[in-house]
């Protein structure tokens, strides 16, 4: 569903992604863990295309993203056919970005309607069962600031859900929030996972990766420190760096 080949970024002088291979296949969970400033957001915004890539491949569902080959030549992808690529993403940042003067259930419906012209009443329909989905259909009408933390980011979840996407990318979903309301998310994630969708995940949540990953991608300093299951990466790591990080966190 995945594939990075390679993948370097650069900002200005800036050497954030220095060589990354990624693999990830459908109806994988992968988890990536890191060091804060180590470039796992910014892999994550290449693969949907917030950022563009400064060399390398980023392989979605088998296209390659923001490109096109030709004749041995890369050509930059026009805005509608990037557009075209990221629509199968769906993508959750730590803050949850809903519309504040919109209800949750409007809110979900928004990009169907916008984005793809869905009739309204069918994008109501899709949006109170993504609302069903992550818990939430009686808090349909209330506004962003009538719910939880907790309960935003759901409603963010059902947001990307509703524009069916076929991979969901995870920047530290539960980062900004409060502690006991961190679990209510993760466990939407998990139902998620266990639903197969393909799923990459920032997250600081090692039990998370745990239970649910099928992959853990320890990344440092812009390269893929260390890759398997999560048995094998978070407890039993074989590079030292991998080691330090999890002596600190754990
Ligand atoms: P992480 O998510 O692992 O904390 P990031 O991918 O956010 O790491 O950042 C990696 C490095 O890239 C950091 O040094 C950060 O300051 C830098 N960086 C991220 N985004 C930008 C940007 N848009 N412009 C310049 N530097 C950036
Ligand atoms: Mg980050």
């Amino acid at each position: 569903m995945v594939q990075a080949k390679g993948v370097h970024k650069f900002f200005g002088d800036l050497h954030v992604l220095k060589g990354v291979d990624l693999t990830v296949g459908r109806g994988e969970v992968c988890v990536i863990l890191g060091p804060s400033g180590s470039g796992k957001s910014t892999l994550i915004r290449c693969i949907n295309e917030l950022e563009q890539i400064s060399a390398g491949r980023m392989f979605v569902d088998g296209e390659l993203m923001g490109l096109r080959e030709v004749g041995g030549r890369l050509h930059r992808l026009n805005d509608q056919e990037i557009a075209r690529q990221r629509a199968k993403i769906g993508m959750v940042f730590q803050r949850f970005n809903l519309f504040p003067h919109m209800t949750a259930l409007e809110n979900v419906m928004e990009a169907p309607r916008q984005v793809r012209r869905v009739p309204r009443a069918d994008a109501e329909r899709v949006a109170r069962d993504q609302l069903a989905r992550v818990g939430l259909s009686d808090r349909a009408d209330h506004y962003p600031a009538q719910l939880s933390g907790g309960q935003q980011q759901r409603v963010a979840i059902a947001r990307a859900l509703a524009m069916e996407p076929e991979l969901m990318l995870f920047d530290e979903p539960t980062s900004a929030l409060d502690p006991e309301l961190v679990g209510e998310v993760l466990g939407v994630m998990q139902e998620l996972a266990a639903s197969g969708m393909t799923m990459i995940v920032v997250t600081h949540e090692v039990g998370f990766a745990r239970e649910v990953a099928d992959q853990v991608v320890f990344m440092d300093d812009g390269v893929v420190v260390e890759r398997g299951t999560p048995g094998k990466v978070i407890d039993a790591p074989q590079q030292q760096r991998t080691r330090d990080f999890f002596a600190k966190v754990l």
